[in-house]
């Protein structure tokens, strides 16, 4: 019996708890304005600073870069492509064009 493992069993969210940037800001992957549009531009307020967007993005896709599962997130973020923000170090626009 405990060899049988169905799929059904599997949590493809589980990869999330061991990401590196559960340690970090999400302010730091929000890629959003308040409408939903992905915007590069702007600042971003993080532990009390306020931070280009584009450096926030960039500080993002290093600690995507160090993730010990991106490539687990990036299989997650594939299958569920309405997702915002940085996802395994790509933007929504990367991740749609990769796809
Ligand atoms: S790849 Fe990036 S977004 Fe995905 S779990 Fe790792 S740190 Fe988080």
């Amino acid at each position: 019996m405990t060899d049988f493992m169905p799929d059904l069993m599997f949590d493809e969210t589980s990869f999330m708890s061991r990401g590196a940037c559960v340690s970090h800001d999400p302010k730091y992957f929000d890629t959003s304005t308040r409408d939903g549009v992905t915007t590069m531009t702007g600042s971003v307020m993080i532990d009390g600073r306020r931070i280009p967007r584009r450096n926030a993005i960039s500080y993002a896709r290093m600690i995507c870069m160090s993730c010990p599962v991106q490539a687990a997130c990036l299989d997650y973020i594939t299958r569920h492509p309405s997702e915002t923000s940085i996802w395994a170090g790509l933007l929504p626009e990367e991740r749609n064009d990769a796809a």
